[in-house]
């Protein structure tokens, strides 16, 4: 008799669906995270008057009360429905290159394209047929999802679905501005438009039109207690500051985890929510040959610096027209792709207030805002101990200089700040090289060529996150309930 039917490792996004799927669904269910809080990625934290949002910008899948997504569905399921309250963004974005153009576009595709008229006349036309193709590509990826035969599949989609996104934008476009303009999500996903595939763009833009972004009253961190609580009022356990540091085996086959005070518990079932390589690291056997060579072969993705800053005075005062809004020194992406490497002055922010459409938190007449671009760890290892604080707060005042570009006064109105580098997501996290999506989310990763998910190859271990599958809010919020729901298949059949 074990001591638990599930033990879940890690408290993310998926760790925490898997955990309360299980505990619903009858199972006795033990959750550990290292950390203090859950959520993983999904936090928040104070600073002063302040609590800041650690990663969610927008949020995909919920949904409107009237068209309904995916998530909606899933939280109702999971006890958290009438819970959690979604703040919608009127706008996807607003997009600037200082010189070049500033164009903002509203979560709608009639909108939309009225705003890209507006700011690059004469291409209506060439707009409507590159939203037609991303409908199409959509529709192809579904039918494909759903096993329909080749045959019936619209054949666009396997001429255009895995085409770089940049190569079909300028087959619609002959202006770069509207190219860059319509391609500012890219680093929501992380390889630049030049390698992305069509179909990831297609279906983002997709998500946040047709479904709307979100941001959530209490940030990420009101979704993740909610899921915890509804987890432990269902009889779930759940322990923190515990790390798990073994996965125990007896004849192939999981059988329990040891907590990093050496004490052991037993359970039939294991999902991690860990890094794949942190995961495989703790089996007590020999890794199976299948996951070696897969291992072997992956890229660990991109990691964030962030500047947090709570700043005393009102989104209106200092000119924010929009939640979220991306400023680009130029159109040449995969420059700045390059110089996520280097410390290279900030090429490319996303900057987000959460008080254009208030969360709750800032107090009234200020403002929370992030600062973030991209950055793999490799630059910021080089750093000495000695000079880490200096460098990262050098490096902070070059995303201050690109947002001064288009929200001028942010500098004078900073009451709070705080950074996080690749080494602060590395360390909360336990994630190698602080990646916060996972493996790079290129096609040689993806879902087409791997299956981490599915293909532990060790019986009872599981595997839920942005490193078993997509990174971002809505996939590994879902990743953790259809694992669940697979493990609780198995053990029914
Ligand atoms: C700054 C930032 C901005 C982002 N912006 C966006 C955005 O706008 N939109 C979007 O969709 N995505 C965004 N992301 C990415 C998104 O947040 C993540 O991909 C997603 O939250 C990862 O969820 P996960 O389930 O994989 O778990 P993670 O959040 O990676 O959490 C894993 C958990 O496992 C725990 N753990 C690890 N090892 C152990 C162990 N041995 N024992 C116990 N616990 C362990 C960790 O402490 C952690 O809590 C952002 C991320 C960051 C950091």
């Amino acid at each position: 008799m074990s001591d638990f039917d599930a033990v879940v490792i890690g408290a993310g996004n998926a760790g925490l669906t898997a955990a309360t799927t299980l505990q619903h669904a009858g199972l006795h269910t033990l959750l550990v995270e290292r950390h203090n809080i859950p959520g993983g990625c999904a936090t928040s934290f104070r600073r002063g008057r302040f609590e800041f949002e650690v990663a969610l910008h927008q949020l995909s899948g919920v949904g409107t009360e009237d068209q309904q997504y995916t998530l909606r569905s899933m939280f109702d399921r999971l006890g958290v429905g009438d819970t959690l309250e979604f703040v919608q963004e009127p706008d996807l974005y607003r997009a600037v290159v200082p010189g070049q153009y500033d164009v903002t576009l509203p979560a709608d595709w009639a909108g939309a394209v009225d705003a890209l008229e507006d700011a690059f006349p004469g291409n209506r036309r060439r707009v409507e047929r590159f939203f037609a193709l991303v409908k199409d590509i959509v529709l192809g990826y579904i039918a494909v999802m759903r096993k329909t035969p080749a045959a019936d599949v619209d054949p666009v989609f396997f001429r255009r679905a895995l085409r770089p996104f940049k190569d079909v934008l300028d087959e619609h476009f002959d202006d770069p501005r509207i190219t860059s303009a319509l391609g500012a999500y890219w680093p929501y996903l992380g390889p630049p438009p030049s390698r992305l595939a069509f179909q990831e763009m297609a279906l983002m833009l997709y998500a946040y039109i047709e479904f709307k972004p979100w941001h959530i009253r209490g940030g990420s961190q009101a979704m993740s207690s909610a899921l915890l609580d509804s987890f432990v009022a269902a009889g779930g356990q759940a322990r923190f500051n515990t790390a798990v540091e073994a996965i125990l085996t007896e004849r192939g086959r999981v059988v329990g985890v040891r907590f990093d005070d050496g004490q052991e518990v037993s359970a039939r079932d294991v999902v991690s929510n860990a890094s794949l390589p942190v995961t495989y690291a703790m089996l007590d056997d020999v890794v199976p040959t299948a996951v070696r060579d897969d291992l072997a072969t992956r890229r660990i993705g991109v990691s964030g610096f962030v500047l947090h800053m709570g700043l005393d005075a009102s989104p209106a005062d200092l000119g924010f027209t929009t939640s979220t809004t991306f400023v680009n020194t130029d159109m040449d992406d995969d420059r700045t792709y390059a110089s996520w490497h280097s410390l290279e002055p900030a090429r490319g922010i996303c900057i987000s207030s959460y008080d254009v459409e208030p969360i709750g938190f800032a107090p009234a007449g200020a403002n929370h805002v992030s600062l973030m671009t991209l950055q793999y760890s490799d630059a910021w290892e080089k750093v000495p101990p000695a000079a880490y604080a200096r460098t990262k707060f050098a490096y902070a005042e070059t995303l201050l200089d690109l947002v001064e570009t288009t929200l001028p006064g942010i500098r004078d109105a900073i009451e709070e700040a705080d950074v996080a580098t690749p080494l602060t997501h590395a360390r909360y996290l336990g994630h190698p090289s602080g990646a916060i999506y996972g493996y790079e989310q290129d096609r040689t990763h993806s879902w087409l060529f791997r299956n981490s998910e599915r293909e532990t190859h060790v019986a009872g271990l599981h595997l839920a996150g942005s490193w078993a599958g997509s990174g971002g809010f809505q996939p590994t919020l879902e990743a953790g309930h259809r694992v669940a729901q697979r493990l609780l298949r198995a053990r029914a059949a």
